[in-house]
């Protein structure tokens, strides 16, 4: 037999301070659970070499525009495979980080940067008129073709450029400015094109 007080006061303050360590847990749990989903939301919309927004983000932001008017960067990297090739692909890694740290630089105050994937980026400006992009992206290119010296280790980009028109769907002046990209690869590459 236990004694009465036990009973009486010793059970409930044990059932008072299980369940404060039970609540306890649960906080610890739910603050755990949410700092993971952060940042597993985090994970999901960046790129983790470059630490840049990547192509669902792009997707997002470009569906967040609604009609807006705003101003689209296409680039590709010439000849990277080359690199990768002649260097190895650590190397190539770390020319994607040199020109992601380069655009947030050269773009970051202006527009919003994202790495679509592979040796593919995207700049999204609003408020800007056609001149001031195709300026924008001829001022970048030229900062990459300077970076290195001689034509072995040269490292250079191609640009395409386009305005969003009245009423256009973002994917038809993805497809515009995709098309100006190649037209600077056809024409040999290292230049800006602005879509028709
Ligand atoms: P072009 O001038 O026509 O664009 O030629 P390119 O060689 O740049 O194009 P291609 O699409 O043939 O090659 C792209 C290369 O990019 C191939 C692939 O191995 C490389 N690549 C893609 N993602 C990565 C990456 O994360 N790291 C490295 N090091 N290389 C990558
Ligand atoms: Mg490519
Ligand atoms: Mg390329």
């Amino acid at each position: 037999r236990q004694p009465l007080w036990i009973s009486v006061y010793g059970e409930d303050s044990a059932r008072v301070v299980g369940m404060f360590v039970v609540t306890l847990g649960l906080i610890a749990l739910i603050r755990h659970s949410s700092a993971m989903l952060q940042e597993l939301e985090f994970l999901s919309f960046h790129d983790s070499l470059t630490g840049l927004c990547n192509r669902r983000m792009f997707q997002k932001s470009i569906a967040a525009k609604g009609q807006d008017i705003f101003a689209l960067m296409l680039m590709d990297l010439d000849h990277f495979k080359t690199i990768n090739d002649k260097f190895g692909h650590d190397i190539g890694d770390l020319v994607l980080r040199g020109i992601a740290d380069l655009l947030q630089r050269h773009c970051a105050e202006r527009g919003e940067i994202f790495r679509l994937g592979g040796e593919e980026f995207a700049v999204l400006m609003g408020d800007a008129s056609q001149s001031e992009i195709e300026q924008f992206a001829e001022s970048f290119r030229q900062r990459v073709a300077s970076l290195n010296g001689d034509d072995k280790t040269r490292v250079t980009i191609s640009i395409g450029t386009g305005l969003r028109r009245r009423g256009e769907s973002s994917s038809e002046l993805m497809r515009r400015v995709d098309r100006a990209l190649y037209r600077a690869k056809d024409a040999g590459r290292n230049r800006v094109m602005s879509s028709e």
